[in-house]
């Protein structure tokens, strides 16, 4: 149906380089439905203009510029930015229904039947089964739960400090109430479950829909070598199936890569590794050992002077999740006081 979309996030251009996988997954499974991209002001334009050629629509979100209900949520609880950004696609009302998925999301497999659910519908959380996971989730966007989702937000905070705290504490009822809103672990499976539940994860793994590479460790954040078609970097301390990882990897290559080449055209490039300005950006580069091969590489978030960063906070633009945490600006005020 043409009123029923996939939706992710991306509020910066790394997380948009995992939209962009994303959202060719999605196609290469022949998705029939649209595929929205919600992204915060911070992704550079060429990353836009990629998007927009994968995404039948991709809307800038600034909370903090909206002017509305939003904007003062976000005045009382700075630290849940990311979160408030989130819970924007409720408001994507030319929708009638549509699933959320994570920017470290993969499809593996066609999963348009997750529309025949109803909202919340979401998987379980491999650390804490009683609440759901946030990464896979289908909804009903709506003006009116979007604003009672602010309020509680506004209210209660979140619980673990994102927006999957906020949506448990809202949907509470998920875990006991319907059990066909419980998606199967194969629509949101995570690596995590190798590991708690390795004869599980052989015995059901190779049925995954959808592959969360969820936890610190990203998989823009290693390198890989487009000809030995292997990822460099330390892939034992990752939490992440290599083979899974090499999927996103080959995809992310093949058909990503080219796209922001394009892009980026007069920039220079070696071995498909893209280089940003260096005033945004920090390059790794990783020479593959014993064989002098570049290795691909991906751009770091910015290192920013105290200047720059003061800039940017005045902006809008704080690093809610980094240097401008909940946590940082408590330590920061606690030394003060002191
Ligand atoms: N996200 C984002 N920018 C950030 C952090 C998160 O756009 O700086 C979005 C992105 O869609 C991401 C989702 O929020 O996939 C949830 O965060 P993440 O996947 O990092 O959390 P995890 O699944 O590891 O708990
Ligand atoms: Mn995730």
């Amino acid at each position: 149906m043409a009123d029923e979309a996939f939706v992710t996030l991306a509020t910066n251009d790394n997380y948009a380089r995992g939209a962009m996988v994303l959202g060719k997954s999605l196609r290469n499974h022949n998705t029939s439905k649209k595929l929205v991209a919600l992204i915060g002001p911070q992704v550079s334009e060429p990353c836009q203009c990629v998007l927009r050629m994968i995404f039948h629509e991709v809307r800038v979100v600034d909370v903090l510029d909206s002017g509305d209900t939003a904007n003062l949520a976000m005045m009382k609880r700075p630290d849940l930015g990311v979160t408030f950004t989130k819970l924007h696609c409720w408001t994507l009302t030319h929708y009638s229904k549509c699933v959320f998925m994570d920017a470290d999301t993969l499809v593996v497999s066609n999963i348009d039947e997750l529309f025949d659910r109803e909202e919340l519908s979401a998987a379980p959380d491999p650390g804490w089964p009683d609440c759901f996971n946030s990464g896979v989730f289908v909804y009903r966007p709506s003006l009116e739960t979007y604003g009672k989702l602010l309020e509680y937000c506004t209210e209660h905070g979140s619980f673990d400090g994102g927006d999957q705290g906020v949506l448990n504490g809202f949907f509470n009822s998920w875990a006991t109430a319907d059990i066909s809103k419980h998606l199967p672990f194969i629509y949101n499976l995570s690596s995590i479950a190798i590991y708690t539940y390795l004869p599980a994860f052989k015995q059901y793994g190779g049925n995954a829909k959808v592959v969360h590479f969820l936890g610190k460790t990203k998989p823009w954040n290693f390198t890989y070598d487009p000809k030995a078609k292997q990822i460099g970097g330390s892939v034992h301390e990752a939490t992440t199936h290599p083979t899974f990882l090499l999927d996103w990897w080959s995809l992310y290559s093949s058909e990503v890569v080219p796209m922001l080449q394009d892009q980026y055209g007069d920039l220079p490039f070696h071995s498909g590794c893209v280089e940003l300005p260096p005033s945004d950006i920090v390059i790794v580069e990783t020479v593959v050992q014993g064989d002098s091969l570049s290795a691909y590489a991906l751009a770091l978030e910015p290192q920013l002077s105290s200047e720059e960063r003061k800039m940017k906070w005045e902006q809008g633009q704080a690093d809610y999740l980094g240097t401008d945490s909940f946590d940082n600006i408590k330590k920061k005020l606690d030394m003060f006081l002191k």
